[in-house]
């Protein structure tokens, strides 16, 4: 693509960004729908999301994704925000708006839109959650939205948990989220459960560790979906494999969040295949030419 006096930019704002993914969702989305459209990381400082985003302003960029850690101090430097991400309280997509920008958080649709994908449903399902941090405190809102008829939320501080739990409960006005000390999870009432992992236990470079090994527990999973990308297999996807569970990784997760932001910047819808294409070079990237599903 050339760029040129027309060319707008796109970028991430995070702390650290140098090993992000998404300039290859948005450069090979730009490439392949024919806009002229860069997107780059931007490492931002402590203390200066503010600044950042008034410079953005000031520079008229298309729209930012933001990430770790500053998900939820962006939301005062918004003009407006998502009915969504204000009730998940991040956000991770910022869209330019008359005199600045509002934020959406795509990062639940995309999860959404990658389980689907896959085949996988929330609606009416029995979840078991593990995490209370961040990313789970989205998708317990995310299961609840989409109709899940009971999840158990386990977390090593159990306290995390109930917060989060007493928080979507009250703000979905649904009583679905269940809070469960992480080694009280044999308590779970005897079923087959879609689990999804939400903690960050098993994130290279620890990648041999899982939050839970106990083999009563996968014995209760049909599907299990990591958050985590990096290891490709986590050891909770090849627990939940060993116990003839199906496995998936977050990188489609990563994928379709990404997707979402180029749509809403870019008033366009993504085919199937330019999103296939896209998890392609990704999956190049991270050295990968196997699904994790190909072998479950
Ligand atoms: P976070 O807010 O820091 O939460 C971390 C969670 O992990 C908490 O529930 C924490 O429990 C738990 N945890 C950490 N160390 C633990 C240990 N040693 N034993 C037991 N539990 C432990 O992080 P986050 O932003 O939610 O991210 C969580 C994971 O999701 C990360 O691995 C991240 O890479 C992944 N993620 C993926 C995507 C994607 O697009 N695929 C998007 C977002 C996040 P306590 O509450 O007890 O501390």
């Amino acid at each position: 693509m050339e760029i040129n006096g027309r060319t707008r930019t796109c970028g991430l704002i995070g702390n650290p960004v140098e090993h992000t993914l998404s300039p290859i969702i948005h450069n090979t989305l730009a490439e392949r729908m024919g806009h002229n459209l860069v997107y780059v990381p931007f490492p931002v400082e402590e203390g200066r999301v503010a600044e950042a985003v008034a410079g953005a302003r000031a520079l008229h960029l298309l729209g930012l994704n933001v990430t770790v850690p500053y998900k939820s101090e962006v939301i005062a430097c918004l003009r407006e925000i998502d009915a969504l991400a204000q009730n998940i309280g991040a956000v991770n997509t910022l869209v330019e708006c008359g005199g600045g920008y509002k934020g959406y958080n795509t990062d639940m649709e995309g999860l959404y839109r990658a389980m689907r994908s896959e085949g996988i449903r929330l609606e009416g399902e029995s979840v078991i959650l593990l995490g209370a941090g961040g990313a789970a405190r989205a998708v317990a809102y995310l299961c609840v939205v989409k109709g899940a008829e009971r999840v158990w939320m386990l977390n090593r501080t159990l306290e995390k948990a109930r917060a989060v739990a007493d928080e979507v409960n009250e703000k979905t006005g649904r009583d679905v989220i269940c809070p469960m000390r992480m080694e009280d999870h044999h308590e779970i009432p005897a079923g087959r459960y879609l689990a999804i992992q939400g903690t960050s236990v098993g994130l290279a470079p620890r990648t041999e560790e899982a939050v839970i090994e106990d083999d009563s527990f996968y014995e209760k999973v049909y599907t299990g979906f990591d958050l985590i990308y990096n290891p490709w297999e986590t050891r909770f996807m090849r627990l939940v494999a060993a116990h003839g569970g199906r496995a998936y990784n977050g990188l489609k997760m990563l994928l379709y969040q990404g997707v979402i932001a180029y749509e809403l910047w870019n008033g366009v819808q993504v085919s199937e295949e330019d999103a296939q294409a896209v998890y392609d070079r990704m999956r190049e990237r991270l050295g990968q030419t196997e699904n994790p599903t190909d072998r479950a």
